[in-house]
């Protein structure tokens, strides 16, 4: 069986990126402009790897599904990106930073990884600020920053609620100077399906430009995936509504393995589902619960009262109202982390405390930070999410309480990677939120941008060197060799395929079966009984989907629906893998809760003792089993605790 690698460098921990970087191997300047690298994604993980690269002196291929670069779903980031710049002096640094995420990840993530990316994160703030990204200020000129959850210090920076899209930004000027350059091939419309490997390394993709729908062969030294997460398994989301697995899940088919699939997070305050036909979900950005309050009637009858529309939040008096995360956990309040107040949400609306006609929401209640502070001060720091919401439910939420419920909403699975970011496909990397990542069980808020930014420019642009230094004498390859004709074959048959079904439901209603399938048994709480129940549920909605969708349109034209019928067919795959692995992982943790282990009181039961490793799943073949690969996880510099945030 093959061992999982790790590439931990050796020292003690606060030195083991700088010795890395003293003893890893370089490219000459003269050699790296020999040297081609293709970048899937033009998100924050891929825009800042793809400038970075170039500006280096790499030629690289840049390519994005949408019509600009300036589109991938990084845009939507709201609340912000964590630094340990302790400008607040309230004493963060970066240990604490490491330790946070660490903790907040339930002690399922890499020490050394988590310590070099709370190493980065003062670099990344640097980085954006002189890229001209206009992040919030003080009266006197210094960098603003709020609190986010699963910390006691103060350390989000942010621009209002477009954090993603100014950092986007930023990101996408460098990108464009180096397409002036000419060190940057960019190829937006242009969508990856297939991954090409020769003589064991990854040397190219096959993708399909999404307008004519020709295929197209592109090669290169090396290709990193900075495809973003999968959320949209679950058809309900709050990620952008194209966000697919497909380039992941192409790579996994072809030798990269999968880490944590199981792994995914629960966002506590969404917009709460208001119908069958919806097919997205809203966000409210974390930072609201800086100032907002979350709470549920004290009173079932009150509760009943608001499901049926009789009184709203505001007839509810102070005594009769259940601040039920202060009252859980007292020292971080309604700054828990995201796992912790989904699943207190859950409890409360379980046990028939809901405030809206589902019973599936409860209030985020801003009444007492506009007394204290003002409207104009809540205005400038929330304005544009308090329009939003407006906008959205037709509530003001100036005046009345917003409604969230949990949504889906990031994954903290995905390929696994070593130490450089490298998958187990030799010259295949993975960044941002297509890796496995250095979150573990659980992304504490504004941690998944300076993830991404973190890899692209800071990690990535080093460690993809140790590679590329032994490809300098490989010359520039021909798109002709027989792996490019046989990996483009294999496209071109998979999407006839799909074109030749000519059956009767429309992607859309497969999708949701799948959505509620995951929802109900790999959701917000899973079970053994369910999770074997959602094996057999996929097994058959596969059936399902190859026997009767239907796909109108042409093959080879803008065909949205064979876009949407082909990430389908991954999603259904990965569905299953997802389900395989969290029946494996007999224990609660983060994201991951398992209702057979729970405290007394309610709260994930890890087991350290037998699931203290990353789950790397292995590709064998069509309706073969998945084989599981582990890799030990070590905490030499940190106490392994149950986590507590009472
Ligand atoms: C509403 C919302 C708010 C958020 N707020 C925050 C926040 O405040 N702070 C925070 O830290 N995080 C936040 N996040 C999470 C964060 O935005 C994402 O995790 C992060 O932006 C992902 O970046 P990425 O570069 O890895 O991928 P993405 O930005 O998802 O980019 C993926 C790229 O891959 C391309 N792509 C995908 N598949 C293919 C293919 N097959 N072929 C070609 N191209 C492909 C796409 O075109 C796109 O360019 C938020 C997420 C959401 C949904």
């Amino acid at each position: 069986m093959l061992k999982l690698q790790s590439k931990i460098p050796e020292g003690p921990l606060a030195e083991k990126w700088s010795n890395y970087k003293s003893n890893q191997n370089l490219v000459n300047p003269a050699n790296k402009r020999k040297l081609d690298v293709i970048v899937i994604g033009t998100g924050l993980a891929g825009a800042a790897a793809a400038a970075s690269m170039a500006e280096m002196g790499f030629k690289v291929k840049s390519f994005c599904y949408q019509d600009s670069s300036r589109r991938a779903h990084s845009i939507a980031a709201q609340g912000g990106i964590n630094a340990a710049k302790n400008y607040q002096n309230d004493g963060d640094s970066i240990y604490r930073l490491f330790f946070d995420t660490i903790k907040g990840g339930d002690y399922r993530s890499r020490e050394a990884n988590v310590y070099r990316l709370a190493e980065v994160s003062n670099e990344i703030i640097d980085q954006c600020v002189a890229q001209g990204v206009p992040f919030a200020r003080e009266y006197g000129g210094t960098l603003d920053n709020r609190s986010f959850g699963g910390a006691l210090v103060s350390r989000t920076f942010y621009a209002r609620g477009q954090t993603g899209q100014q950092l986007l930004l930023g990101a996408y000027q460098a990108l464009s100077r180096q397409v002036k350059k000419g060190n940057v091939e960019m190829y937006p419309r242009m969508e990856m399906f297939n991954l090409v490997i020769v003589d064991g390394k990854a040397r190219g993709i096959i993708a399909r430009d999404v307008i004519t729908g020709k295929l197209e062969r592109f090669s290169a030294h090396a290709v990193v995936l900075a495809s973003g997460g999968y959320g949209n398994v679950y058809f309900l989301s709050t990620m952008a509504m194209g966000a697919n697995v497909t380039a992941a899940w192409q790579c996994y088919k072809k030798g990269a393995f999968f880490g944590n699939p199981s792994f995914v997070q629960i966002h506590p305050t969404c917009i709460p589902v208001h119908g069958e036909y919806q097919s997205k979900l809203t966000l409210m950005s974390e930072s609201l619960r800086n100032d907002g309050r979350i709470w549920v009637p004290k009173k079932l009858e009150d509760a009943k009262r608001l499901q049926n529309g009789e009184i709203g939040g505001a007839d509810i008096p102070e005594e009769d109202r259940d601040y039920y995360l202060e009252r859980r956990y007292p020292a971080f309040g309604n700054l828990v982390p995201r796992d912790v107040a989904s699943r207190a949400a859950k409890e409360r609306c379980d046990a028939g405390f809901g405030v809206n006609e589902t019973g599936l929401a409860v209030f985020l209640d801003f009444r007492d930070a506009i007394q204290r502070l003002g409207k104009d001060v809540i205005e400038a720091k929330y304005g544009n999410l308090f329009q939003m919401y407006e906008k959205i439910t037709d509530h003001n939420p100036y005046e009345v309480p917003m409604m969230i419920y949990p949504a889906i909403h990031y994954a903290m699975g995905g390929i696994w990677v070593d130490y450089e970011l490298q998958t187990t496909i030799p010259g295949l990397f993975a960044t941002g939120e297509s890796n496995f990542s250095d979150h573990g069980a659980n992304r504490l808020g504004a941690s998944a941008l300076m993830q991404g930014l973190a890899d692209g420019y800071f990690v990535l642009p080093y460690t993809i060197q140790n590679f590329l230094a032994h490809e300098i004498n490989t010359p520039r390859f021909k798109t002709d060799l027989p792996e490019f004709e046989q990996a483009e074959k294999e496209v071109q048959e998979q999407l006839e395929k799909l074109m030749a079904v000519k059956g009767t439901m429309s992607v859309d209603t497969l999708h949701k079966k799948l959505g509620h399938i995951m929802w109900n048994y790999v959701g917000m709480a899973r079970n053994k009984e369910g999770l074997e129940k959602a094996i057999l549920e996929i097994a058959d909605l596969k059936k399902e989907f190859w026997n009767n969708v239907n796909i109108p349109g042409e093959l080879n034209d803008l065909n949205v629906e064979l876009q949407k019928a082909s990430r389908l067919a991954d999603f259904i795959e990965l569905g299953d893998l997802m389900a395989r692995d969290a029946l494996n992982r007999e224990e609660s943790c983060g994201g991951h809760f398992r209702e057979e282990y729970q405290t007394g009181e309610g709260e994930a039961l890890r087991n350290d003792k037998d699931f203290t490793y990353v789950a790397a799943w292995e590709y064998k073949g069509e309706d073969k089993e998945h084989v599981l690969h582990k890799e030990p996880l070590k905490f030499e510099y940190i106490e392994v605790k149950q986590r507590n945030y009472k």
